[in-house]
């Protein structure tokens, strides 16, 4: 048994019972949060370790509900189009990079990149997700992932056959696991038919598994669903009965009043993506109607390839201004609303917020440290101001996954940062060579 103290911190528990504890402290046994209260509350328990937080913000790890870490890869390479072009530049390339095995490289720089920022969790889609499974398992990180379903081959030429059993092989492999957990990913209701969508439904709810899908994001994916089914994305997905309370839709931008009471009434989730969806020009996430509904909501920032970084202080200070912005009151959406929503939102998004999100006792011990002591910091009048409106991610300081810090002074304990960082400029280098031959991302995508 290992055990792990943190005195003398400035506590966010994102728990409404106790929301702040000034002189706070958290012990932390194993891979549970064992005890929380004062620093002279807790002054008679010992533990292997005392880290002394001097004042700074210890909070619960960022959950980031959707994004796609082996895209970390190739961010930067197809820019400045619409959704519906950068997929067909994009697959292409991302066939090559399965065939060359760029895609570990992206995965493992991804995760990095995540611990650096302070989160502790994402849910994540992208082809081969075996690899990163593997790679969250041997980094220490919190990683949702599973088959991507598509109706055409797709860059990793598989049949719908062939996905259901990787989704079995995943399920043999990483089931028991009590860091990652497996998931069915369709990509989306316009590149995945009713059939398919309907068998990956059955298959998630037989195997009580997360429903993650894209929905609702571009003009092309509302205009091929409506031209197809003649219906709204949303309201697709209703009438093939595949929303209930596993499912969680990244994006949902694309919505009228009758979408968002269909979540409602379903009980899906929403990965809300601001940063992505500003970038792709997609539009506006009507998170405050979803709010009044009750509809869970988390925070995300999307794949490397469409948003290119992972950070949740600029997520969330993007989704604060938006939705400020769009229901014209700049006293909705406080800064404790959005730090609830990237931490314990983001776990109910993904129906763990039973298990991780808040720093309570017997939770998951997945907790950052936030340094307040840069300019950009300083004074301090309220902590959830700072944080969203002020801080960022190279303020992190620490961050424990399941009771293990994996990232304590901005050095990863786990993995050698050098050697990941190293490894995907060498997976560049070789993409940016295969590119210039003249073949990729002027192929046609798989059909
Ligand atoms: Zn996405």
């Amino acid at each position: 048994m290992t055990s792990t103290l943190l005195t003398h911190a400035l506590v966010l528990t994102s728990d409404s019972n106790r929301p702040r504890i000034d002189d706070g402290a958290v012990l932390v046994r194993d891979e549970v949060i064992d005890a929380v209260g004062t620093s002279s509350e807790l002054r008679g328990m010992s533990a292997d370790r005392t880290v002394d937080v001097d004042g700074q913000i210890l909070l619960p790890g960022f959950v980031n509900t959707h994004t796609h870490l082996a895209g970390t890869i190739t961010r930067g390479l197809v820019e400045d189009v619409t959704t519906g072009e950068y997929l067909e530049r994009i697959w292409p390339i991302e066939a090559m990079g399965i065939s060359n095995g760029w895609f570990g490289a992206g995965e493992r720089l991804g995760i990095a990149e995540h611990l650096m920022a302070g989160i502790t969790t994402a849910n994540d889609m992208f082809f081969d997700p075996a690899s990163a499974l593997n790679n969250a398992v041997d980094m220490g990180f919190r990683l949702f992932a599973g088959t991507v379903y598509l109706d055409s081959p797709g860059p990793d030429n598989l049949s719908p056959s062939q996905r259901l059993e990787e989704a079995g092989s995943l399920l043999a492999a990483f089931g028991d696991d009590t860091l990652v957990q497996v998931t069915d990913a369709p990509h989306g209701g316009y590149t995945v038919g009713p059939d398919q969508l309907w068998s990956v439904w059955n298959h998630a709810r037989d195997n009580g598994l997360l429903f993650h899908i894209h929905a609702a994001e571009s003009p092309e994916e509302d205009a091929t669903i409506r031209d197809t089914y003649g219906r709204r994305p949303v309201e697709h997905l209703g009438s093939m009965g595949v929303l209930d309370a596993r499912a969680i839709l990244a994006h949902a931008v694309r919505l009228d009043d009758s979408d968002i009471d269909l979540l409602a009434q379903t009980g899906a989730a929403v990965a809300h993506c601001p940063i992505s969806n500003l970038k792709t020009a997609s539009g506006v996430c009507r998170v405050g109607d979803m709010l009044d509904r009750s509809v869970r909501v988390g925070l995300g920032t999307d794949g490397g390839t469409a948003s290119n970084d992972y950070d949740m202080f600029v997520v969330m200070r993007a989704a604060a201004i938006l939705a400020k912005n769009a229901t014209r009151s700049p006293e909705n959406f406080t800064a404790e609303e959005m730090v609830r929503m990237a931490t314990l939102g983001g776990a109910e998004a993904l129906g763990v917020g039973h298990l991780i999100g808040s720093i309570v006792e017997a939770k998951q011990a997945d907790l950052v440290v936030v340094d307040t002591s840069a300019p950009h910091n300083v004074p301090m009048f309220d902590p959830f101001t700072t944080l969203v409106y002020q801080a960022g991610r190279t303020d992190v300081t620490l961050t424990m996954v399941q009771g293990e810090i994996l990232m304590e002074g901005r050095h990863l304990t786990r993995v050698d940062l050098d050697s990941v960082v190293n490894d995907a400029v060498a997976a560049g280098r070789e993409i940016t060579a295969e590119l210039s031959d003249g073949s990729g991302g002027r192929v046609s995508p798989s059909p």
